[in-house]
């Protein structure tokens, strides 16, 4: 198979052919189809598996560019390096695409990536607790959104993340796909897959 084969569009297959992949890899090759086909997906697949492509390739066909300042899909990661890495993959993604990345996380102050969301914004990769905090300063228009991808589910569990998920659940519009991807599968990611996620599609890797 190539990435061809998989139905995506001029724009992307040139951004993968720069990035030099050559051939999708197991989880790209399973989850793209069925994310494209707009089902909700639990992944489980460690880092190294090209993961992130995984999400972030259908992700990128199916948001809709639209004018303004509005997030259409949102990554939740654990960690501020996830965060940048996750952010850096979609930039060189999205390349030749109009879609505009914003990368959200703690450790330094809000005022950069406050001026960021204002310039106008597709998507937003943030770690949890500092999406809530701009969130509640006004800055996150989420009536728009149509992805939510959880990425390192388990890690963003054991890192005491989740009252913040739970939190950025209430507030976002309850009609979208949702993508959870965790490199280890236990009772409480399958909990939280029968909490969030509708009628799933698993996939191991
Ligand atoms: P990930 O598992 O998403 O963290 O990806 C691991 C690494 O594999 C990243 O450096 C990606 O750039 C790279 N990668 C992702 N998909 C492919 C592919 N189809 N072919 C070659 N490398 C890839």
């Amino acid at each position: 198979k190539t990435f061809k084969d998989l139905d995506l569009n001029k724009q992307l297959i040139m951004a993968v052919e720069e990035l030099g992949y050559t051939e999708p890899t197991e989880i790209q090759e399973k989850a793209i189809p069925i994310i494209q086909a707009g089902h909700d997906v639990l992944g489980i697949a460690q880092t190294g598996t090209g993961k992130t492509a995984a999400y972030l390739l259908p992700v990128l066909m199916k948001v809709k560019y639209a004018q303004g300042q509005n997030m259409r899909a949102l990554v939740l990661a654990p960690t501020r390096e996830l965060v940048m890495q996750i952010h850096e993959a979609a930039v060189g993604l999205a390349k030749y695409t109009d879609l505009r990345m914003v990368a959200l996380y703690g450790g330094l102050g809000p005022k950069t990536q406050m001026e960021n969301l204002k310039k106008g914004v597709d998507i937003i990769i943030a770690t949890p607790g500092r999406f809530m905090d701009l969130y509640r300063m006004g800055e996150i228009p989420v009536k728009s959104l149509q992805y939510l991808i959880l990425d390192e589910a388990d890690k963003m569990m054991d890192m005491g993340f989740m009252p913040q998920i739970r939190q950025i659940l209430e507030v976002i519009p309850r009609k979208r796909k949702n993508l959870l991807f965790s490199a280890t599968f236990q009772p409480r990611v399958e909990r939280l897959s029968e909490e969030f996620l509708e009628a799933p599609y698993k996939i191991e890797v």
